[in-house]
């Protein structure tokens, strides 16, 4: 995210040029723990308001031209980021909306909530078939995954490991091809977090260089076998 990487700019120009002032200081730490965490909604970039106003105003006192600029492109890539993200939030509500209605419509059982480890939302259908919503994903992707996953047998056998008589599947919400839980387990660990479709190459989710992250990652995906 272009935020967090002026963010790191603004962090080593003051490491290395100035020494803040310790009113400031909780104001930065702050902030650097919101960028660690993983941003989830719109609001989490409001919660950093206080943060920007309060640095802001100290950056404006220094009449360091330099740093300025640093704060400048920051605070504008934080803006831009987050007027994109709130339109893919009206428009993953409405997505999300058409889905419910439609498996209203065919009276099948599903559930819709939030994926933690991946931070997108997830349509888990029957118990059984988890379909993950990208931003980028259309309602036309999102209706022929659900087909795709209502066509499919309840057991099946998975292409990768060939393992017989599996219940619960993922599938690609690219091609629909589909696979188990230990096999996507072992692809998020591979590629670090990213999910990459074995059949058609098509990636989504956020590289982690956090081992610990990655574990715990490994370990939700897995208690959901
Ligand atoms: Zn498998
Ligand atoms: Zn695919």
């Amino acid at each position: 995210m272009d935020g967090k990487i002026e963010f790191k700019k603004v962090i080593e120009y003051i490491n290395l040029n100035i020494t803040l002032p310790s009113n400031i200081v909780p104001y930065f730490e702050d902030l650097i723990l919101k960028w660690n965490n993983k941003l989830k909604n719109t609001s989490d970039y409001f919660n950093m308001k206080i943060n920007h106003s309060y640095i802001t105003g100290f950056i404006l006192s220094l009449d360091n031209l330099e740093l300025k600029k640093l704060w400048d492109n920051y605070i504008n890539k934080t803006m831009e980021y987050r007027v994109k993200k709130m339109a893919f939030d009206i428009d993953m509500l409405e997505k999300l909306e058409k889905a419910k209605k439609y498996l209203d419509g065919k009276h099948i059982e599903f559930k819709i909530e939030n994926n933690k480890h991946i931070n997108l939302p997830i349509i888990i259908i029957n118990k059984t078939s988890t379909i993950t919503i990208l931003d980028e994903n259309t309602w036309d992707d999102i209706k022929r995954n659900i087909d795709s996953k209502l066509s499919t047998p309840n057991n099946f056998d998975c292409s990768i490991c060939c393992l017989n008589n599996i219940k619960k599947k993922v599938s690609c919400n690219k091609c629909s091809n589909y696979w188990c839980i230990p096999c996507y387990a072992e692809i998020y660990k591979t590629n670090n977090g990213i999910i990459k479709c074995p059949y058609c190459r098509f990636e989504f989710g956020e590289k982690i260089d956090n081992d610990l992250i990655l574990k715990i990652g490994i370990e939700q995906i897995l208690s959901n076998i």
